[in-house]
């Protein structure tokens, strides 16, 4: 069995508690318009390609021998600036959890470990319970996931966390499919099921301008979340440089002018992350 991660980032302090090694897991079933990680929605290997400071030697387009350039039908390795890079590489359990267990006598002292991201981790449920069982024990396991999955998948990966960090972007079904691409009944009851199982959880939601931080959208959250911990995350504005570079549209969508003041009044247990 392999796994598709786009990327592996150490000394993480915004993923989960103390210092973490954060791996982001390739491919989302969900196109939010903000989306921070372009390069993480498809499920497959792709291109990311920057053009900043091009030559425009053509040397990444001539003929190459390398395996892993026919793919994409560029070389990958001769760009004198390293414009031209993969993004998504397959691991299977053994090696990525062999990598991972190298950082373990740090995370002790630390009191930190590692946290499984995207794209959306549960997309990949078998991998993810696999490496996390490979792993149980040894290293404190979180997982950041949109809640968009089966039942089944959510609770047997979700069930091998330590720490379980969940999205709820928008509370009005309608109005979560035009800005996410699907409903949200799927996550609310695995978001309800979370509540009551007893694992340790908190809540997320980005801040978007005009669409998840209006004053009703946060009163509904409010009220599904009671007594939970809950994170409100700043809209990331470094996001639409990156989506050039898997030859993805950013949306013209947002704009930040229109954010609305936030008020924690209504909330019982929420942190305004900076
Ligand atoms: S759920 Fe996360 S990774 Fe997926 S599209 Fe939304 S913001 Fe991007
Ligand atoms: S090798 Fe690099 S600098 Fe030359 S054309 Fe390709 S991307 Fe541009």
């Amino acid at each position: 069995m392999q796994g598709l991660i786009f990327d592996i980032k150490e000394f993480s302090t915004n993923d989960g508690d103390g210092v973490r090694t954060t791996v982001f897991f390739k491919g989302c079933p969900l196109r939010c318009i903000w989306c921070h990680n372009p390069e993480g929605l498809s499920p497959n290997p792709e291109l990311y390609e920057r053009t900043e400071g091009c030559l425009d030697c053509g040397l990444c387009r001539a003929p190459c021998a390398h395996e892993e350039c026919r793919t994409f039908g560029r070389c990958l390795h001769v760009c004198p600036k390293n414009l031209v890079r993969p993004v998504g590489r397959y691991y299977d359990v053994d090696t990525l959890a062999a990598r991972l267990l190298r950082q373990k006598s740090f995370f002790d002292s630390m009191g930190g470990g590692i946290t499984l991201s995207g794209g959306e981790p549960l997309l990949q449920a078998d991998f993810c319970e696999a490496l996390l069982t490979r792993l149980s024990g040894q290293l404190h396991l979180a997982i950041e996931t949109c809640g968009y999955a089966a039942h089944e998948d959510f609770v047997r990966v979700v069930s091998r966390c330590d720490l379980v960090m969940m999205d709820l972007k928008l509370m009005d079904p309608n109005t979560h499919r035009t800005y996410t691409g699907v409903g949200n009944e799927q996550i609310l009851a695995n978001a309800k099921w979370l509540k009551t199982s007893g694992i340790p959880h908190l809540f997320r939601t980005p801040l978007i301008p005009d669409i998840t931080d209006t004053e009703e959208n946060l009163r509904a959250i409010a009220n599904f979340v009671g007594t939970d911990r809950i994170e409100l995350l700043p809209y990331n504005t470094l996001a639409a440089a990156k989506y050039a570079a898997v030859h993805r549209t950013f949306t013209d969508r947002i704009d930040p002018e229109h954010a609305h003041p936030i008020d924690l009044s209504f909330f019982q247990n929420a942190v305004l992350r900076k």
